[in-house]
């Protein structure tokens, strides 16, 4: 369910035809719909009802600031990978004790800001960082406040690329060894234990893999509280799966109330404060990318539709072989005769592809074209390979719209770059 329909004849975000958006800050531009993304967020929160928890968005999923505010608003807290995540989250209003940080990476300088900003929960991934951050907290007089994310030792059954709860998976601390970390963590005066995390991949479709996670979680749970720790909050990741097809065409997917009963069902009697970090199932299908056709080039094989979008806009495609639905901004004809053709961008590369042998009416050069579901893992992984720009971001919201980031040009990187004296 979105809010990207025809409406006399065009898309429409809410009340705002596309091609008005389109003339006023050029293409390609990515476009949220705040109806949208409120939608999902309440779906999502009233499916925990009646849980003791905290909706931790994951910010990495779509960190424009005016979308971190849009939820922020309606509640929600944070989940934040890197120090530029937490600096976003924060300036987008999302209050410190609601952000908790992941990451297998964190360096001493993003520890110092988590803990300067007073943030929830960090989420230590390794024995290694567990010792450093120990140092960091008692160079600074406090105690971090921890939970071990485990990796549980589960196929998430999703792509090869975003899954990350096998033992293989660089991810997390191995669930066997657990019970030793945490004595460790017990020792250190820096650090204070106070949960257990997971987060086994992303785009998942099957409810079976969390179950099973969470399953050891529970366990896990039992284990610590055995050997005297007080473990008072669970953190149960992200990685709820949305439809990607034309009207869910590639299959179906668990809705949140099934995933928020089966939460329910396995951990709702542990007395633990839970924390979920959904970012796709929030924001996945609230944005769409909107391009130009630029040529159409008629092969004696193939037809190209040439948009002034690229890989470096949208990567999915590229990265993951994912499917983007493509739809036409002007609703064609109801005879329209559609016919078979390749979406393609002008990078250069034949990975720049957006879709092979899709069903399109008749187009031409100039016609507008949108690629749903691009909300998520969209703007945030765009790079200006080619010396592309990074492309706008635009927010709507019912009959009004807002540029909420505005493109960044080659003009912009330029000024970056400078000739060493050498060169004089
Ligand atoms: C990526 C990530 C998420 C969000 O995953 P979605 O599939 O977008 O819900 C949550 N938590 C952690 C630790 C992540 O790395």
């Amino acid at each position: 369910m979105d809010h990207f329909d025809y409406k006399n004849g065009r898309i429409c975000a809410e009340s705002v035809p596309l091609a008005h958006i389109a003339k006023a800050v050029g293409t390609p531009f990515y476009c949220y719909a705040t109806a949208t993304i409120e939608r999902h967020y309440r779906v999502f929160s009233q499916a925990l009802e009646g849980l003791d928890s905290t909706i931790c968005y994951a910010v990495k999923a779509n960190g424009n600031t005016a979308v971190i505010r849009t939820l922020a608003r309606l509640g929600a807290g944070a989940d934040v990978v890197s120090g530029g995540e937490l600096k976003r989250a924060l300036v987008a209003g999302v209050p410190h004790d609601k952000i908790v940080f992941s990451g297998v990476a964190k360096t001493r300088e993003e520890m110092a800001a988590a803990l300067d900003a007073g943030v929830m929960q960090i989420n230590v991934e390794s024995e290694a960082e567990l010792a450093i951050l120990n140092q960091v907290a008692v160079a600074r007089g406090v105690q971090a406040p921890v939970a071990i994310r485990v990796n549980p030792d589960v196929d998430a059954g999703t792509h090869e690329k975003i899954t990350t709860g096998r033992t293989e998976h660089k991810f997390g601390i191995e669930w066997t060894r657990v019970h030793q970390v945490y004595a460790e963590a017990a020792a250190m005066p820096g650090i204070r234990t106070s949960g257990v995390a997971v987060h086994i991949g992303s785009q998942i479709t099957d409810l079976e893999p969390f179950r099973a996670a969470f399953i050891k979680v529970r366990d896990l749970v039992a284990m610590l509280r055995a050997d005297g720790h007080a473990i008072g909050r669970i953190d149960l990741g992200g990685g709820l799966g949305i439809p990607y097809g034309e009207a869910g065409a590639n299959g179906s997917v668990p809705t949140p109330e099934a995933y928020g009963k089966m939460v329910k069902e396995v951990v709702g009697d542990l007395g633990c404060h839970v924390l979920v970090e959904p970012g796709r199932v929030i924001v996945g299908n609230a944005g769409i990318l909107v391009a130009k056709i630029v040529y159409i080039k008629e092969g004696s094989t193939r037809t190209f539709v040439i948009v002034d979008a690229a890989m470096n806009d949208l990567i999915r495609p590229t990265l993951y072989n994912a499917y983007h639905a493509i739809v036409p901004v002007a609703e064609p004809p109801a005879d329209a005769a559609w016919k078979e053709v390749d979406v393609v961008g002008p990078v250069c590369e034949t990975g720049d592809t957006f879709g092979s042998q899709r069903k399109l009416p008749p187009l031409e050069a100039g016609d507008l074209l949108a690629f749903r579901t691009a909300g998520a893992y969209g703007a945030v992984q765009a790079s200006v390979y080619n010396s592309r720009s990074l492309v706008p971001e635009v927010l709507v919201r019912d009959g009004a719209f807002a540029v909420v980031r505005e493109r960044i040009d080659t003009d912009d990187i330029l000024a970056r770059e400078t000739f060493p004296d050498w060169m004089d």
